[in-house]
């Protein structure tokens, strides 16, 4: 028996990421990222998705297109351990992986039928553009094991970080109200998470950051516990 396989794109992520840096670590961490996996011609037909909309959540298998050709090994750092601490590359959910396939639960908002098949989901982390493998319906009574061990991870991260705007950034998002009306919203959850390296966490300078959501160049700086947001960018 082979021990190859191939596999297809089915459907391609749209996600308000547009860059690594700052997608939370796992989904369902910020509800307000809010994306669609668009099919592929190929899958473009309502019968595929027939009876979905019944379901409340996916699993989305994905590929990590981004990263797959930095390879991977045995041995992985995972950030919630500071990034000091080795684990087998299974006893994580490092992208770096043999396999370069990633499994998320979504929470599914709509389906489009029109002018293409797209699924409307919330909580994504997710790259945008991430290639798409499978889509599967998520089912309570076997999926969730409510006293189930997280190991390592066993608790949801929490920072004790809180969020500011200057003015200037409050006025950008005034100005995005009507077809962003959760920006702001959305640049606190995902700045909640804290999305520093590592190794820059304990850091007791204050340090300039930017990052990209939707087309937005966003600039924060984190001194103590505040992330301040200060800039504000459509571009
Ligand atoms: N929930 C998935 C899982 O467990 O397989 C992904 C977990 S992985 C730790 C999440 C990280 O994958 C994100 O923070 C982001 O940096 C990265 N990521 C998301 N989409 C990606 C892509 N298409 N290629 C490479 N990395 C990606």
């Amino acid at each position: 028996m082979t021990n190859t396989w191939s596999l297809q794109t089915l459907a391609y992520a749209r996600s308000p990421y547009r860059q690594k840096f700052a997608i939370p670590r796992q989904p369902g961490l910020v509800k307000h990222a809010v994306g669609t996996i668009e099919f592929l011609p190929e899958f473009n037909h309502e019968d595929f998705v027939r009876g979905l909309d019944d379901f409340s959540h996916l699993w989305i298998h994905f590929i990590f297109h981004e990263t797959v050709k930095k390879g991977w090994s045995p041995l992985v750092r995972p950030p919630r351990l500071g990034g000091n601490v080795r684990k087998g590359v299974f006893a994580t959910r490092s992208t770096f992986r043999p396999n370069p396939i990633g499994l998320s639960v979504v929470e599914l908002i709509d389906i489009e039928y029109r002018p293409n098949l797209r699924l409307k989901v919330r909580g994504l982390d997710l790259l945008d553009h991430t290639p798409v493998i499978d889509v599967k319906p998520y089912l309570p009574y076997a999926d969730a094991y409510p006293n189930a061990r997280g190991g390592y991870a066993d608790h949801r991260p929490t920072t004790g970080l809180r969020t500011e705007f200057s003015t200037e950034a409050l006025h950008q998002i005034a100005q995005e109200q009507i077809e962003f009306p959760h920006l702001k919203a959305f640049i606190e959850e995902v700045l909640a998470q804290d999305p520093r390296p590592a190794y820059q966490k304990d850091a007791h300078l204050a340090k300039d950051y930017g990052m990209h959501l939707y087309h937005f160049n966003i600039k924060w700086r984190v001194e103590d516990n505040l992330n301040y947001v200060f800039s504000i960018e459509a571009e």
